[in-house]
């Protein structure tokens, strides 16, 4: 056989865990190489986040423009050139996937396109079409991400999309199916509706974006049916039959079977873990869930010692952030530090139409942990800066503990949640009060005056809220 070349840290997969964990890795003095497959900046940057939120923001430009008319400010002739649009996306993704090729070109990381293969708890073959190279390695760290959950009833190809091509269509269609209520689905089924497609969204769940709180996910669905979608919960999508031109769905609604056609179907029913197929974690004794997550100790360690794992490979939320936030535990770790993982502040966003934000505890789960609840709520409405914004709808809500003060969690909707409810995160994860917040000053006029107005409300003091 070929000879071992020697590495001290082997990263497999370049999105948000992988291309972090190596430049965490070699600041702290590791000889790395990272190999990826497809492009540097994995799921996220390519077919994810990044994509998305450039879609989503092109969409809200457009429906900005054509609402502005009770401002004083008309438009005509707003048009739509969708190539474009897509072409400005791809730039968008091009900036920042070569951005990582730069970081990870500065910080002396090796890279290897193509794909990892373990052969033993120390060593894995790499390859492509060209060659293929043995690599002994002191540790490894497996971020090789995740893929959309394809259905058997609705084969991907075609007209039935998972959200890579449903981010790649050449043009909007007339209409469009979504099979799932999750957050994915609600954003790109907004988008598209902004854009002007008849959407139709079908949730297995009670209500959309499960997870979220109710008094949250209504002002979403409000939004949603002002936009004309149509949106039916608790029920089942169950078939598909394609023409070369659209797609029939097949779905039962309180025991009643219906049919809907539209353009495309767009299937966003979760996420399953890159921990099957070549890789061979199983040849070697990775230990997996049940879900094909990989087990992982309070430092990304597997229960082989040499191999780490972060991202959407391991539990918790599927998000980039929690990726790149495990990339830097398992980096320090295997460079011997004693860092640990702490997952109390990991923000969810949903860029629907209003943003929702939530981190730390909801009002139900800090009760159900035994704490006694301090609530705080403040509405947008009440908001200088949201009202010149035309953004009226949302609240920002602030849960405590009332015997300390201390702030648990929070959950905004509205005009900006997403950057909003940072100041929140850093509060819990700095141990802050709701008297540390109210003390702060907030500028005026500004949305974030409202995470300083809810704290005083939960006090008791509100200035703007009788
Ligand atoms: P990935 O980003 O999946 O990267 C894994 C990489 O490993 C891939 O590039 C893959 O090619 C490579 N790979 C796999 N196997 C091998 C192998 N054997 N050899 C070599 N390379 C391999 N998250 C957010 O936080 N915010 C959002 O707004 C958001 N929006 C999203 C929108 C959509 C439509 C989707 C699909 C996802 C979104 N996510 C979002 C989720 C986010 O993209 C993922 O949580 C994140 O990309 C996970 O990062 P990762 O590094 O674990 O894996």
């Amino acid at each position: 056989g070929d000879a071992s070349l020697e590495i001290d840290l082997l990263v497999i997969g370049a999105g948000p865990g992988g291309y972090v964990a190596a430049i965490r890795a070699a600041q702290l003095g590791q000889n790395v190489l990272i190999v990826e497959k497809n492009e540097f900046g994995g799921v996220c940057l390519n077919q994810g986040c990044i994509p998305s939120k450039t879609l989503i923001s092109a969409a809200h430009q457009y429906e900005t423009m054509n609402r502005s008319a009770n401002i004083g400010i008309s438009a005509s002739d707003v048009t739509i050139d969708f190539v474009k649009i897509q072409e400005w996306k791809s730039s968008v993704v091009k900036k920042l996937t070569s951005g990582v090729g730069g970081l990870l070109k500065g910080n002396k990381i090796l890279t290897f396109q193509g794909e990892a293969m373990f052969i033993n708890e120390q060593e894995a073959r790499l390859f492509n079409e060209n060659e293929s190279l043995r690599y002994r390695f002191k540790h490894c760290i497996v971020a090789t991400g995740s893929r959309p959950i394809e259905l058997e009833a609705f084969p991907f190809g075609g007209r039935i999309l998972s959200s890579t091509e449903a981010l790649s269509l050449e043009a909007i269609p007339q209409s469009l199916i979504v099979v799932g209520g999750g957050y994915i689905g609600i954003e790109l089924g907004q988008m598209y509706a902004k854009f002007g497609t008849k959407v139709t969204i079908l949730a297995r769940t009670p209500a959309i974006l499960p997870g979220f709180e109710k008094d949250v996910t209504k002002l979403v669905q409000r939004k949603l049916e002002k936009e004309k979608v149509e949106v039916y919960t608790e029920t089942q999508a169950q078939s598909v039959e394609t023409t070369d031109h659209n797609v029939t769905v097949t779905y039962e609604v309180k025991g009643e079977k219906k049919k809907v056609t539209a353009d495309y179907v767009l299937v966003t029913v979760g996420r399953r873990p890159n921990t099957d197929g070549d890789l061979g974690l199983d040849l070697i004794g990775v230990k997996l869930s049940e879900r094909g997550l990989i087990e992982i100790d309070g430092q990304c360690r597997t229960n082989i010692p040499s191999i780490f794992a972060i991202g959407d490979v391991v539990a918790g939320p599927a998000l980039a952030h929690k990726a790149s936030y495990e990339a830097k535990v398992a980096a320090e770790a295997i460079a011997g530090q004693s860092s640990q993982i702490d997952y109390k502040v990991i923000p969810a966003i949903v860029y629907s139409d209003p943003e929702i934000a939530s981190v730390g505890l909801s009002e139900v789960e800090a009760k159900e942990k035994g704490y006694i609840v301090k609530i705080g709520k403040f509405p947008y409405s009440a908001n200088g800066r949201a009202l010149s914004l035309q953004s009226t709808e949302g609240f920002v809500k602030l849960v405590a503990d009332e015997k300390t003060g201390l702030v648990l969690g929070a959950q905004i909707v509205g005009e900006e949640a997403s950057n909003l409810v940072a100041e929140l995160g850093l509060a819990i994860e700095m141990g802050a009060t709701l008297e540390d917040i109210a003390l702060t000053i907030h500028a005026h006029p500004t949305l974030g005056e409202m995470v300083g107005e809810v704290a005083e409300t939960a006090l008791g003091h509100g200035i703007h809220q009788m």
